[in-house]
């Protein structure tokens, strides 16, 4: 690339604009956003900028929840209380706000068609949101993939994408499976657990599952990503096939 080139791709900052926002959960909603960018790689995120009118800017990552080349693009943003960026788009921004973009983001926590081995998501809260990109995408391009989600929420109301989750369970059975943990809150289905997602409880579900894993995502907060890998390890499964998205948090 010549010195005069403008950027492109993921280093380059795009125009985006809001088309809609959809409430999901009482801390959590969805921004559909419109911008010129580059088609995603299930699992990547874009990175959002925020300009105020006195020029101070905040960025932040977000995940794409939806499939690759579905437009717009969605967005599924949590509430933190004493957040800067999260609360803007719960209480401040409104269809037809405009800010930036960059990305699409990240070249290891993807999942591509051709990974065609079973398949183990592993959400915990919000980290749900780039697994549900591969869950979208997977029937599209590789329905005869196994591919288990293992979904960790606070209580049945805070499951992002609940209703969709539930449907995909029910239409596309034979391929993919659901396992819902509520931890403050009693579960709705019998063939859901109430309890949080500990060794006992990820060993249970795999056996339930009854396949071994060959690719497996991790993603939410450090605490819960840093928990799960390292049981799934004890469980058997190689570091090598883990691959890790961490939201942050304590550490
Ligand atoms: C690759 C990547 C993808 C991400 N995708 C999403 C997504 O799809 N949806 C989403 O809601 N968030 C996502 N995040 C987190 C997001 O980038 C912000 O960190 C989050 O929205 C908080 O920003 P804030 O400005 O509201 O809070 P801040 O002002 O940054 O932080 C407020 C307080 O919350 C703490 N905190 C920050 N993040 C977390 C966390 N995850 N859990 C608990 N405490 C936290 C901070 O330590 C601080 O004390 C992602 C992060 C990364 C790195």
């Amino acid at each position: 690339m010549s010195a005069t080139a403008p950027a492109v791709g993921p280093s380059r900052w795009y125009e985006a604009s809001i088309e809609r926002i959809v409430r999901q959960t009482p801390r959590v909603v969805s921004v559909f956003v419109r911008a010129s960018l580059p088609v995603h790689v299930a699992g990547q995120h874009v990175d959002v900028r925020l300009t105020a009118p006195d020029g101070y800017q905040a960025q932040r990552s977000y995940s794409i929840a939806s499939a690759p080349g579905v437009e717009p693009i969605e967005l599924a943003i949590e509430r933190l209380e004493d957040g800067e960026v999260s609360p803007y788009f719960h209480e401040v921004a409104r269809s037809g706000d405009a800010f930036e973009v960059r990305g699409p983001i990240g070249g290891h926590f993807i999942w591509r068609r051709e990974e065609s081995d079973p398949i183990l998501l592993v959400g915990g809260g919000s980290g749900v949101v780039p697994l549900m990109a591969m869950v979208r995408h997977r029937p599209a391009v590789a329905p005869d993939t196994p591919a288990l989600l293992v979904y960790s929420a606070r209580t049945w109301d805070e499951l992002i994408f609940r209703d969709e989750l539930l449907e995909r369970e029910a239409r596309e059975s034979n391929f993919f499976a659901l396992a819902i943990t509520t931890t403050r809150g009693g579960r709705e289905r019998p063939s859901d657990f109430d309890r949080r997602l500990d060794r006992a409880l990820l060993r249970e579900i795999l056996a339930r599952w009854g396949r071994f894993p060959r690719h497996v995502y991790v993603c939410g907060s450090n605490a819960f990503v840093g928990s799960v890998s390292s049981d799934l390890v004890l469980e058997g499964i190689s570091p090598a096939r883990i691959r890790a998205e961490r939201y942050g948090g304590a550490p």
